[in-house]
């Protein structure tokens, strides 16, 4: 039996603890945790022992009792793992299928094969030291790995479930049929939102906005980024409906840090973005910042030119 290896370069010159019967010298059992505090000779080093063999038909028997308990593959196996350079030990998944692995995964070794050789000392950095059980991944485990894509403006726009879970992760407990529904396509445009170059609203934007008004035709939409205490993604729409008068615009706001959203009319371009320079401000006991887009624009100049002079 030479099946005791060293789990950092795979010499089976090791040494460990174990009791025997003083008398006759005779070997009786391993102490516990003996492997843990093993001697290998050919590293000159403290080192995890491992029992190839053991691991390796411990490994089959526990597949062997998976597949007859519940009729179909595992998914991925818990194991122990010890880490070559350092001797420190963790607890792993290990993914058992290429389709299942995302970035969550720790390690993806295909089949139970791959997994056997893992128990073996090979080319990765780690070990496995030991196979408690098989499993399948929960639902929300499957949904985390899931990836989903939305095209944006003419961008393909992915994101793991993982990903959007923890965006909406403090206002709702997703379901697979919700995430599918509407939070993968809502978070997705969130996603792009942030990382467009969609201009932020400031003096100068507001001037020529309300220069450009003009212009604007009837169906037309202006887009721009908002940041108030959030940041916002905000869309004014020129409506000009005979249904809606006397409104002219309409604006669509969407928080980019949570799930707000906001919409409203308005009789002109003037007062949609003033509501949005208060903060979308709807409390009448709550004075607005600005009685008027010039009292904005002239107020950030002189910020500016403060600064400036500074
Ligand atoms: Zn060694």
């Amino acid at each position: 039996m030479m099946s005791i290896i060293c789990s950092k370069c795979g010499g089976t010159h090791t040494m460990c603890e174990a009791m025997i019967e003083p008398n006759t010298k005779k070997f009786d059992h391993y102490t516990d945790e003996s492997f843990l505090y093993g001697w290998c000779d050919d590293c000159q080093a403290g080192t995890i022992l491992t029992d190839v063999d053991e691991v390796k038909n411990d490994m089959k028997a526990q597949y062997r009792v998976f597949k007859e308990s519940y009729g179909i593959e595992p998914q991925y196996a818990n194991c122990r793992i010890a880490w070559k350079d350092d001797r420190k030990q963790d607890d792993v998944k290990i993914i058992l299928s290429a389709e299942l692995a995302g970035d969550e995964t720790f390690y993806n070794c295909n089949s139970l094969n791959g997994l056997l050789s893992l128990a073996e000392c090979r080319k990765e950095d780690f070990i496995i030291t030991q196979c408690y059980s098989f499993a399948t991944l929960t639902e929300k485990e499957r949904l985390e790995r899931q990836t989903f894509e939305y095209e944006v403006e003419g961008k393909t726009i992915s994101m793991t479930g993982k990903e959007i879970m923890d965006f909406y992760r403090e206002h709702y407990r997703l379901t697979g049929e919700e995430l599918e529904r509407y939070a993968a396509r809502n978070a997705c445009l969130i996603k792009y939102y942030r990382v467009s170059n969609i201009p932020l609203l400031d003096h100068s934007l507001v001037k020529r906005l309300l220069d450009e008004e003009e212009l604007m035709k009837k169906g037309e939409t202006k887009s721009f980024k908002l940041q108030l205490f959030f940041l916002w993604y905000v869309t004014i729409k020129k409506e000009d409906d005979a249904n809606y008068k006397p409104f002219k615009y309409m604006t669509d706001a969407r928080c980019l840090d949570n799930m707000q959203s906001f919409g409203r009319r308005y009789v002109s371009l003037e007062a949609a973005l003033l509501h949005c320079l208060n903060g979308f401000n709807e409390n009448a006991n709550i004075p607005d910042r600005y009685r008027s887009t010039g009292e904005y624009i002239s107020k950030q100049r002189r910020k500016g030119g403060e600064l400036w002079h500074r």
